[in-house]
């Protein structure tokens, strides 16, 4: 942080300001701060404290796009040692991660894909099992196979936490080092020729700074445009539906079925998801809950898939809202071409907390070094968005 004279004022001047302090925020904040290789100040605005609630928490890395493939490979060596990373005074950081492997299951149509995503795990060294109909069978006997040609199940380093958990150690380290959390909602941005160079809150309080991160999950792209940038994402309800069935299934995996519908267990409960089908699928900031969307939707592609779930009983629903990229719900990351210190960190659908430690990382050396330099996620840039060069992730579960 240091000083400058503007409007005839003297303002601070912050080195970074990061808007939302959710998982994402969170962790660049971390990254940024816990580097040896800059002495900045990083103050993180948000609206509220955010929880990660509805999130599954799920960690898998059966994805279609090697960059996601990586990503989700460094969340499981950053959860590997989480307590060197992000514990404080020695605190024990506890995220209750259990593993849980994914089996995505897929029809005729589809075997090419399963195939050449397999070859691309194989590549990178995750331990994935392909399974035909007749392993499906004998795996998991409570799977309704008519209609399946085979799948793909994760064998190690699979599973889920307690995302809320570790948006929490992640501030709470970032706090340690010297990152400053602020509330506020932001309501302008100002720009001095080809630069962003300070934020306004609704309390009329300005803010001045060298470099501007979005990171406002699924505000990101009201926040873009306050700085004139039209950014293609929109928010999205996601819903997931608790039930209990009386049959308990001994051994299962979470369980993605072709349709997308998925569901896991956690003791007496199952809960299930879906991306619903487009026309019930619009921009939208609303929590209502949407039952229909189970009776009509999701529960007849359970009871098909697992005859068990034809006798069950709805417990609970919660839902919530992520950002939805309309061009190719992948993410956008890093500046913007024109608006050079105007970095985003968006669109990260319902993977935004096992993209947590990569994306903190990537986004904290562009902005230190000016490069990727662990991973290169510059495929993800926003120039896509101009170009409209889409990037599909196929194993998308969400
Ligand atoms: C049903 C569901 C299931 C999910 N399952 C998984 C899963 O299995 N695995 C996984 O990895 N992820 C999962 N996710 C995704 C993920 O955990 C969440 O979407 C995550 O909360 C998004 O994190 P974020 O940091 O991008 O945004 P958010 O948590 O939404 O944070 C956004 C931040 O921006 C701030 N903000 C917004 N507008 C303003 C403004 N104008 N001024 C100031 N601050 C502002 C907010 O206050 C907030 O701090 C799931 C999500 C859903 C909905």
């Amino acid at each position: 942080m240091s000083r400058i004279w503007t409007e005839g004022f003297m303002q601070v001047l912050e080195d970074i300001i990061i808007i939302g302090g959710g998982i994402i925020g969170t962790s660049i904040a971390y990254f940024l701060q816990s580097s040896d290789n800059f002495d900045g100040s990083v103050l993180v605005i948000e609206t509220e404290a955010v929880s990660q609630g509805s999130s599954w928490g799920g960690f898998h890395q059966q994805f279609s796009i090697p960059e996601n493939i990586q990503m989700a490979q460094f969340a499981q060596e950053f959860l590997g040692e989480l307590n060197r990373f992000l514990s404080v005074e020695d605190k024990i950081v506890n995220v209750d991660y259990h593993s849980n492997e994914y089996l995505f299951l897929v029809e005729n149509q589809d075997i090419p894909m399963l195939y050449s995503t397999n070859i691309l795990h194989h590549q990178h060294g995750i331990s994935v099992g392909l399974l035909d109909p007749e392993d499906l069978s004998q795996g998991f006997p409570w799977l309704n196979i008519t209609d399946l040609a085979g799948g793909s199940l994760g064998l190690s380093r699979e599973g889920g936490l307690n995302a809320e958990r570790l948006r929490k150690a992640f501030r709470q380290k970032a706090i340690s080092l010297g990152v400053r959390f602020q509330n506020g909602e932001l309501i302008d941005i100002a720009k001095n020729n080809d630069l962003a160079n300070a934020i306004t809150l609704s309390t009329g309080q300005s803010i001045y700074f060298k470099t501007l991160v979005n990171a406002a999950g699924a505000d990101s792209s009201r926040i873009a445009s306050l700085a004139g940038i039209n950014l293609p994402m929109e928010s999205r309800k996601r819903q997931i539906f608790s039930f209990s069935c009386r049959m308990l299934l001994e051994k299962s995996p979470i369980v993605v079925d072709p349709t997308g519908v998925h569901f896991r267990h956690d003791g007496n409960l199952f809960y299930a998801g879906c991306v619903p089908p487009k026309d019930k699928d619009p921009n939208c900031s609303d929590t209502k809950i949407d039952y229909d969307l189970f009776e009509e939707y999701i529960w007849p592609i359970l009871s098909y898939r697992v005859p068990a779930f034809q006798k069950i009983t709805m417990e609970k629903a919660r839902s919530e809202h992520y950002t939805y990229n309309v061009l190719d719900q992948s993410p956008v990351l890093g500046p913007h071409p024109e608006i050079n210190n105007f970095y985003f960190a968006n669109g990260f659908m319902g993977r935004s907390a096992q993209a947590s430690p990569a994306i903190g990382r990537a986004i904290a050396e562009l902005i230190i070094f000016g490069e990727y330099r662990s991973l290169n996620l510059s495929r993800f840039s926003f120039e896509r968005m101009v170009t409209g060069e889409a990037l599909f992730e196929h194993n998308a579960l969400q």
